[in-house]
């Protein structure tokens, strides 16, 4: 947290204190005058962020495929993945529908997008998007989405680090550890083994992480200021206020207090260092290490449920993009003057929920498949592609909190599907957390 604050005004000094000459660079084989704070934000901060978001990137895998095929092998008996799964599943469902209904009641309430001029949105950003949206079109359909998530080849997958296919093949092994009994123990201690290693390598790693965050946030505020607070004030009020709510209400007294019964203030200490790297990185999956670590040492997650919820979590349970694309819709209608009708919220509600699950954990998912919610209401894709873009330059400081949302759900979950599986150590949760 002091990384961040300090990281934040660093990069605040920079950019609106201290009179820094423009650099000339040259960008597609022109020069260009680029203010001061931003070039030394871009080419001189953040490479440091990136070696920091580099390095965690590179845990993920490795400790995806480790943890899990220890935990399943942990759990003893493949019978209870399926309550285990199904639990979580329920859980992930549930809490996105709170979400998606904070954002429309806060989206229709504050009404964020009234009088916004989208229309002055750069060329610039209108083909960055475009480009966006082609390549996320040309992915192919759901249901070859959905066959992805079985491997052809797992080494494949496991290199060009596709997380759900990961995830598959990783269960399966932990299974088939399971069915063969002892003649597997070789296998299976190995396993153990690898998954303490890579811990152990995540925990080094997040001895750096107070000067990557603040390298990155100093980055965001070289680079970006909070220009975001004249352009889209009401919409990162509405998006801020809403994470938060969903957070202390849902998170919080619903699942903590009413659910697992547990001092609220523990839970937070133990996700702090998480959340702190989620607001930095905008990523779930490149925090998805550090979730990991906070869920077992600060909150007593056993690995068999950490290991297999949070991965999942970092893929499918993205309660902050769910308010965020509720909120949207809503901004849209509001600036094209479309009216909402009753069945319009439902869509909302429903294609928000559906996104949210198959977006990816990296910056800006969310807002790049936008289109399909503005496309329920029917805005037209033209002006689909301009509100985006317009949106587009800001959307880091947005990013940053419904990630931070984002894993925090994730967590809220894994330590409650712990506690009903019996695989929640009270003792650790509520001892003083110490990452
Ligand atoms: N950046 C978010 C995440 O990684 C996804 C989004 O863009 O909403 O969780």
């Amino acid at each position: 947290l002091i990384g961040l604050v300090f990281g934040l005004g660093v990069g605040l000094l920079l950019r609106y204190a201290i009179p820094i000459p423009e650099f000339t660079t040259t960008v597609k084989g022109e020069e260009v005058k680029v203010p001061g704070a931003e070039y030394i934000g871009e080419h001189i901060i953040y490479p440091f962020g990136k070696a920091f978001v580099r390095l965690i990137k590179m845990l993920i895998i490795p400790l995806i495929a480790t943890t899990l095929v220890s935990g399943v092998t942990a759990m003893g008996d493949p019978k209870k993945l399926g309550s285990l799964g199904l639990r979580t599943m329920a859980l992930y469902l549930a809490t996105t529908f709170f979400a998606v209904t904070l954002g429309l009641a806060m989206g229709t309430l504050l009404r964020p997008g009234v009088g916004v001029d989208y229309a002055s949105a750069t060329a610039d950003d209108a083909a960055a998007v475009q480009g966006k949206l082609k390549a996320a079109e040309d992915s192919g359909s759901i249901v070859d989405r959905l066959l992805e998530i079985i491997p052809e080849n797992p080494v494949a997958a496991l290199a060009a680090g596709e997380v759900l296919p990961t995830i598959f093949f990783s269960i399966l092994v932990g299974i088939g550890i399971l069915l063969v009994g002892p003649a597997a123990d070789p296998v299976r201690k190995f396993f153990d083994a690898a998954a303490e290693v890579v811990m152990k390598v995540t925990m080094l790693v997040m001895e750096l992480a107070p000067y990557g965050v603040a390298a990155l946030m100093a980055w965001v505020m070289c680079t970006k200021g909070v220009g975001i607070l004249s352009n889209l004030l009401w919409l990162a009020i509405a998006l801020y206020a809403s994470c938060l709510l969903q957070i202390i209400f849902v998170y919080g007294l619903l699942i903590v207090k009413g659910i697992l019964r547990l001092p609220l203030k523990q839970f937070f200490r133990g996700v702090a260092d998480a959340q702190g790297i989620a607001y930095s990185t905008a990523s779930s999956s490149a925090t998805l290490p550090v979730s990991i670590s906070c869920a077992e040492t600060n909150l007593g997650v056993d690995k068999s449920v950490a290991g297999s919820v949070l991965p999942l979590g970092a893929t499918i349970n993205m309660d902050g993009t769910a308010i965020y694309l509720g909120l949207i819709a809503l901004f849209a209608a509001q600036a094209l003057g479309i009216p909402m009708t009753a069945t319009g919220y439902v869509m909302v509600a429903l294609t928000a929920t559906l996104i949210s699950i198959g977006a990816a954990g990296i910056p800006s998912a969310g807002l790049l498949l936008a289109t399909a919610v503005l496309a329920v209401i029917d805005v037209p894709p033209e002006q689909a592609i301009a509100i985006i873009a317009f949106i587009f330059p800001f959307d880091r400081i947005l990013d940053m909190m419904r990630t931070l949302t984002n894993v925090t759900g994730d967590i809220a979950v894994a330590c409650t599907v712990a506690k009903w599986e019996g695989e929640l150590d009270e003792d650790v949760f509520r001892s003083e957390a110490e990452l």
